[in-house]
């Protein structure tokens, strides 16, 4: 049976540089103003092993990473070649995924399981596009930042983008249960809820 609508449950992260840049409130706030309900939440200094659980490893989610790099990179006219020393997407992909599991364990976390009416899409939406320079105003990665994968992967390191949210509500199944135990995972009531929706 289908869960009710208002029971959707999303995973979200402060990133390390939003922890340091002293964002989490601003990042809550965004979550909860929308009316959707924070339901459970940890600070973690994650391992590198448990950041690299965290990240698919599949091939087609490796290549995708490249190819991502690959277009911003001819959008902007730089040499991808040249710049990273191969064309070969899966081999970009899984030079940035390394990137990203160190970024992602030099410092703090924020865990967070969201729950509200379409919890995945709207918390991606808050969230904004992965690169700073597509994510629209009004969104957490279009207000506060403006790193680039030109910039980044010349400084052999991922894009600094503060958060990051489930695709899609079996991401958010698998990332909630590898995160939380079941048992502190609990939804309760908010009363605006009464009088907004
Ligand atoms: P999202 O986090 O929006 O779901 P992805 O799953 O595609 O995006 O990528 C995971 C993370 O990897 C991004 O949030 C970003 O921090 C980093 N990343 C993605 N592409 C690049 C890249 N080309 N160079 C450096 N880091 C990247």
């Amino acid at each position: 049976m289908n869960k009710h609508p208002k029971q959707e449950k999303t995973f979200v992260m402060v990133k390390p540089d939003g922890v340091v840049r002293g964002l989490i409130g601003d990042i809550i706030q965004r979550i909860e103003q929308r009316g959707l309900k924070i339901i459970a939440l940890k600070m973690e200094w994650a391992s590198h092993e448990k950041i690299d659980g965290h990240y698919p490893k599949d091939e087609k989610w490796i290549t995708r990473l490249g190819e991502k790099t690959a277009s911003t990179y001819e959008k902007y006219g730089y040499d991808l070649e040249k710049e990273l020393g191969t064309a070969d997407l899966k081999k970009i992909g899984q030079m940035v995924r390394g990137w990203l599991l160190d970024f992602m364990s030099q410092g703090p976390v924020v865990k967070i399981v969201v729950e509200g009416v379409h919890a995945v899409d709207m918390a991606r939406k808050i969230c904004g596009a992965t690169l700073p320079s597509m994510a629209d105003m009004g969104t957490i990665r279009g207000d506060y930042s403006v790193d680039s994968p030109a910039l980044a992967n010349f400084e052999k390191r991922a894009i600094y983008n503060l958060v990051h949210a489930s695709e899609t509500p079996e991401e958010a199944t698998h990332e909630i249960s590898y995160w939380f135990d079941k048992k502190d995972v609990r939804s309760y009531d908010r009363r605006d809820f009464d009088f907004v929706i």
